[in-house]
């Protein structure tokens, strides 16, 4: 498939942010990606433009029954301007096993791949150059057919977008404070937990909102069905160190498989640390914290890489995790990974994908 590039003319070229003060998700560049679906004809008109408004019915399906999914991987810059991608087919993979799970259709691995190529390349002046900060890459799917009445759409959107990011953590490497929620849950069995689908994020709003009201910068989910074992921490997968044993809940339909998890757990095992998946129970994490043999628990996720832990809050006591300061691991795992997406470090995985 031949992907069409119409360049915004530079009169129209945005100003580029100051790369000290990025954020995440303030920025977008200046050109998109997006592709058309209409049943029997297949994906149509791929095409990069200038980044635009969309146009949509009133009835256009996404906005009624919530037939919408969506990615989230980098783009970073070497040493020498290299332009890399981390382990991108995973994302591309993902959001097929996303679209197969709402009914939408699935998008050739091929064209996939050659779309961010060729989209973030062309934007390449846009990845910034800040230690840390890198090049946010959203690709995204929606319904459009025109219609009411709940089925499966005929008509889809394809596009990708990307603006350039901060380094998360601004101000250095700081534990977050987490809220366990037993009350709302994230995702139930045979639901749409494993998947990134649009509506999971606006079901878990409600408990992000109280958890902030009281000073929690994070919601940590726990099972549906028994409301014990932990599952994962606001849209971030989650660890916890306690003795030697490095544990992670496993995947099995309410866990997003997060790239970065898959990362951690590659890598420790790498590093000689005994990582696991396995369920394990609020009250065990918490109890591992009154013995003093919990060493360390963080989040993983694209956005922040590893985002460690320092404060439980669950059934009205808070708890505090290694003193409330960033673990050993937490620190080792988040600088090698970052090296190896920087393209600083030798990538014995083969996760980094140089596309210029
Ligand atoms: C995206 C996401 C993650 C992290 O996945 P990565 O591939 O590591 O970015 C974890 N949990 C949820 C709910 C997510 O949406």
């Amino acid at each position: 498939m031949k992907i069409k590039i119409i360049k915004a003319l530079p009169k129209y070229l945005k100003p580029k942010p100051d790369e000290k003060k990025l954020g995440f998700g303030q920025h977008f560049t200046d050109h998109m990606f997006t592709m058309k679906y209409r049943e029997g004809d297949g994906w149509y008109d791929p095409v990069i433009e200038p980044y635009h408004y969309l146009q949509l019915d009133p009835t256009a399906m996404c906005l009624h029954y919530g037939q919408e999914i969506f990615e989230g991987l980098k783009a970073y810059r070497g040493t020498n301007d290299e332009i890399y991608l981390f382990r991108p087919l995973e994302n591309i993979r993902r959001m097929n096993v996303s679209a197969e799970r709402l009914c939408m259709p699935p998008i050739d691995e091929t064209v996939f791949l050659d779309a961010l190529k060729q989209f973030v390349v062309l934007e390449k002046e846009w990845i910034p150059r800040e230690k840390g900060a890198s090049l946010y890459i959203r690709p995204t799917m929606i319904a459009t057919e025109p219609a009411l009445g709940v089925h499966p759409a005929s008509e889809y959107l394809f596009f990708i977008i990307c603006g350039p990011v901060g380094a998360y953590y601004a101000h250095g490497f700081g534990p977050t404070k987490i809220y366990v929620s037993d009350d709302c849950v994230r995702a139930a069995p045979g639901g749409t937990g494993h998947v990134k689908a649009a509506g999971n994020y606006a079901a878990s709003l409600y408990a992000s909102r109280i958890a902030s009201a009281m000073g929690y910068t994070q919601v940590l989910w726990l099972d549906a069905r028994e409301n014990r074992y932990v599952e994962e921490v606001g849209t971030s997968n989650i660890f916890f160190m306690i003795g030697d044993r490095l544990i992670t809940p496993p995947l099995g339909g309410t866990i997003l498989p997060g790239v970065t998890r898959d990362s951690v757990l590659k890598l420790a095992a790498h590093l000689g640390v005994k990582a696991e998946e396995s369920r394990i129970a609020i009250t065990e994490v918490i109890s591992a914290i009154e013995e003093g043999t919990l060493r360390d628990a963080f989040a993983t996720g694209t956005a922040a890489v590893i985002s460690p832990v320092g404060q439980i809050f669950y059934h009205n006591r808070e708890y505090l995790i290694n003193d409330g300061k960033t673990g050993e691991l937490a620190e080792k795992l988040y600088h090698e990974i970052l090296q190896i997406q920087y393209g600083l470090k030798e990538d014995p995985f083969g996760w980094r994908m140089r596309i210029a």
